[in-house]
């Protein structure tokens, strides 16, 4: 389970390695997104809060990268923030998110990323419920739900 501890370490020293890289440039993105997520994902845009399609959904399944479809989260680890975002307490996989530090609108918070393509998810806080107490905050745009993966 990772903690602030590991975040800040792999932020500050080097992210997890990859399971694989997808790339592609801007032009391709666009041939594959909507221009809202490509705005959200490719451009790191926030969406408004509470209007994301993903905040109020419940069912169980895998969120999946928008752009390169990697699992990302999955809904056993969903839970209700009130932020307005969707929130999780953990990745799916140790490898799965890219951390770095985002100094923008000065603030110093950590940006997390898809660790495959790059794609701006969100931000992951040391606020979030125990025992990791993480709360990854990540916009609906950046990712597609995947009903077909339930946990058993
Ligand atoms: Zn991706």
């Amino acid at each position: 389970m990772l903690t602030w501890k590991n975040v800040m370490d792999f932020a500050v020293n080097g992210n997890p390695k990859p399971d694989k890289r997808v790339e592609k440039t801007d032009a391709e993105w666009r041939e594959v997104l909507t221009p809202e997520q490509f705005k959200i994902a490719r451009a790191k845009g926030t969406e408004a809060p509470g209007t994301g399609a993903l905040c109020s959904v419940y069912e169980e399944g895998q969120y999946n990268c928008v752009c390169c479809n990697t699992p990302l989260f999955d809904s056993s680890i969903k839970f209700e923030s009130s932020s307005g975002w969707p929130s999780f307490t953990q990745p799916i996989k140790e490898n799965a998110i890219k951390y770095e530090k985002d100094t923008t609108f000065g603030m110093v918070r950590v940006e997390v990323m898809c660790n495959v393509c790059d794609a701006h998810l969100g931000h992951v806080f040391p606020d979030g419920p125990q025992p990791s107490g993480l709360r990854y905050c990540v916009n609906s745009e950046s990712m597609t739900m995947d009903t077909s993966h339930k946990e058993v």
